[in-house]
């Protein structure tokens, strides 16, 4: 088992609508060598979730998971401000997302489909997800803060939606250039020196 190519923007896969995965499907041996490609291709890459359209596959089955060598490299300031804390893997099939309250933060974020860059979005604070796990049974997720931020990326993936549709365009920037202009500053701050 080993890691998948990542499929980089451009790309009609990305643009388009994955297909619901039918239960049978997911007991195959097949479909959970599947999911054990995309827990390693978010491993290696590294990153906290990934999509399978973004592997080449057409399907509605994202991974998540948040490492505390990862949430780390933050500082204590950052993970509160993102209220980013780290969680253990989560394979989630046929997602459905409904947003709790009104509440929004906007943080950089990226995406290993768009590699290299990161950009500024609004995203909910709280959403509940539901969907299945990697053995067809049914669950749901409360989340609050980063990984409410991660579930929202990733589902958009499912409909062909990218971050860069949904960022403050003006924030858009290489990676490199923002750890150099922005670490260790508030988001407030951030948003004052691009007047966003
Ligand atoms: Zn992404």
């Amino acid at each position: 088992m080993s890691a998948a190519p990542i499929v980089q923007t451009g790309a009609p896969i990305l643009r388009s609508r994955a297909e619901d995965v039918p239960l049978s499907r997911i007991v195959t041996p097949e479909f959970q060598a599947l999911i054990q490609t995309m827990v390693e291709t978010m491993r290696e890459a590294p990153g906290v979730g990934l999509a399978a359209p973004q592997i080449g596959i057409p399907w509605r089955l994202i991974v998540l998971e948040d490492r505390a060598d990862l949430v780390t490299k933050l500082s204590s300031g950052e993970q509160k401000e993102r209220e980013r804390t780290p969680f253990s893997t989560r394979v989630v099939v046929n997602p459905t997302m409904k947003i709790r309250g009104d509440e929004k933060a906007t943080f950089f974020e990226g995406c290993l489909s768009v590699n290299g860059f990161v950009g500024m979005v609004d995203r909910y604070r709280e959403v509940e997800v539901t969907g299945l796990d990697e053995h067809g049974e049914a669950q749901s997720f409360h989340a609050v803060g980063w990984p409410a931020r991660i579930f929202q990326h990733e589902i958009d993936h499912l409909d062909g939606t990218l971050y860069i549709d949904r960022m403050l365009t003006r924030s858009f920037a290489t990676a490199e250039q923002s750890q150099a202009l922005f670490a260790g500053k508030s988001i407030a701050e951030i948003r004052e020196l691009l007047n966003v």
